[in-house]
C-alpha cells in the first residue's frame, strides 16, 4: 500500500492513481520482463539485467537524448489530458484548509499549498522565486505583500505546470534535473510569458489601477525579440494566466477579494493606473498554445543541450535541490 500525498488515502501499489481524489500517485520502476521494483533511476534491472526506461531523469545526460528529443518534437496533448494535469496541480487546494487571523496569512495559507513562503527584509525586489520558494518583503504594506504573494506563487505555479508537461511527454516523475532545465526555459526564452503571466494573475486579484508589470518591463528594455515574438509571448502568458485564475478563483474567492480591496484602501492612497494598459484580453485556445508551448520547450531543449550551458543548468538544479 502507498499513501496518497494530497488527501492520505492508502492505495494499492499497483495503482497510479488514487481511488478517493484521483490525484496521480508517482509510479514505481517496474521492470516489465521480471516485475522487480527497482531504484527510479536505473536502466537496467537489477534482478535480471534487461534494460528498463528509469522513472526518474536523474542527470543531464540522461535528460538531452535523442530519444527525448524526439519526444519533444513529437509532443502532443489533448485537452482533456491538459485538464487533468492542471487539476492534478491544484488539487492539493481542495483538501487543504486555508487558515489565518490576517487577509495575508490567509494567502500564505493559500500560496504555502504549494511553495515555501519566507519572508525578507533585505533588498529591492519586492519578492522573488526560485524552485519550491518564494520570497516576499515584510516591510511592505499588507496589501503590496499580498500582491507580491499572489505573483510569486504564479512564477512557481507556471513552473509546476511546463514541469509536469515535460513528466508526460518523457514519461517520468519530477525531478531536480527536469527542474533546473524548466527554470532555464522560464529565465530564458520564456521569461517575457512568465513575467507577463505573473503580473497578470497578480493583477486579477487586487483592485482596478493598482496593476504593475515592472519587472516585465524590465524584460522588455533588455530583449532583443521582434514585436511579433513578444506578442506571442504575451499571449501565451495571458493565456495560462487565465487557466491559473480560473482555479485560483474558487480559493481566493469573492470575499477574499473584497477584503483585500479594503486592505489597498487601507495602505496606499490612490492607484496611479499606469501599468493597466498592459493587460489583454488576447489569449489562445489550449491547444494552440501548449502546442506553441511545445516548440519553445523544443528549442530551448536544443539550446540548453549544448554543453556550455552545463554548468549553468548543473547551478539552477543544484539551487533548485538544496532550497526545497
Ligand atoms: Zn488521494
Ligand atoms: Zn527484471
Ligand atoms: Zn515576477
Amino acid at each position: 500500500m502507498k499513501e496518497c500525498d494530497v488527501c492520505g488515502t492508502p492505495n494499492l501499489k499497483a495503482n497510479n492513481y488514487c481511488t478517493h481524489c484521483g490525484n496521480r500517485i508517482a509510479m514505481d520502476n517496474i521492470c516489465p520482463f521480471c516485475g522487480e521494483l527497482n531504484s527510479d533511476d536505473s536502466s537496467y534491472c537489477s534482478n535480471c539485467n534487461k534494460q528498463i526506461r528509469p522513472v526518474s531523469i536523474d542527470s543531464f545526460e540522461k535528460l538531452f537524448t535523442d530519444y527525448n528529443k524526439l519526444l519533444l518534437a513529437k509532443a502532443e496533448i489533448s485537452d482533456e489530458d491538459y485538464s487533468k494535469l492542471l487539476s492534478n496541480i491544484f488539487r492539493k487546494l481542495k483538501f487543504s484548509k486555508i487558515v489565518g487571523h490576517t487577509l495575508k496569512e490567509k494567502i500564505l495559507s493559500i500560496a504555502g499549498v504549494f511553495a515555501e513562503c519566507r519572508p525578507k527584509a533585505r533588498g529591492e525586489e519586492l519578492g522573488f522565486e526560485f524552485g519550491h520558494v518564494l520570497y516576499y518583503d515584510d516591510r511592505l504594506d499588507d496589501s503590496v505583500q499580498i500582491a507580491t504573494i499572489i505573483h510569486e506563487l504564479t512564477h512557481f505555479l507556471l513552473f509546476d505546470i511546463i514541469e509536469s508537461l515535460l513528466c508526460d511527454v518523457f514519461q517520468v516523475k519530477q525531478s531536480s534535473t527536469l527542474e533546473g532545465f524548466v527554470w532555464y526555459c522560464l529565465s530564458n526564452d520564456l521569461a517575457l510569458m512568465n513575467e507577463y503571466c505573473a503580473h497578470t494573475v497578480e493583477g486579477r486579484f487586487i483592485p482596478h489601477g493598482y496593476q504593475r508589470y515592472a519587472s516585465f518591463e524590465s524584460l522588455l528594455e533588455e530583449t532583443t525579440f521582434d514585436d511579433e515574438k513578444i506578442g506571442v509571448l504575451m499571449v501565451l502568458g495571458n493565456t495560462f494566466a487565465g487557466e491559473i485564475i480560473g482555479q485560483l478563483e474558487d480559493y481566493i474567492d469573492h470575499d477574499l477579494r473584497e477584503a483585500i480591496k479594503l486592505q489597498y484602501k487601507k495602505d496606499l492612497k490612490n492607484p496611479d493606473y499606469n501599468s493597466i494598459g498592459y493587460e489583454s484580453m488576447d489569449s489562445v485556445k489550449t491547444d494552440v498554445k501548449n502546442q506553441i508551448i511545445f516548440n519553445y520547450l523544443f528549442d530551448s531543449f536544443d539550446e540548453a543541450s549544448d554543453v556550455n550551458n552545463r554548468e549553468n543548468l548543473e547551478f539552477l538544479k543544484e539551487g533548485i535541490k538544496n532550497r526545497v
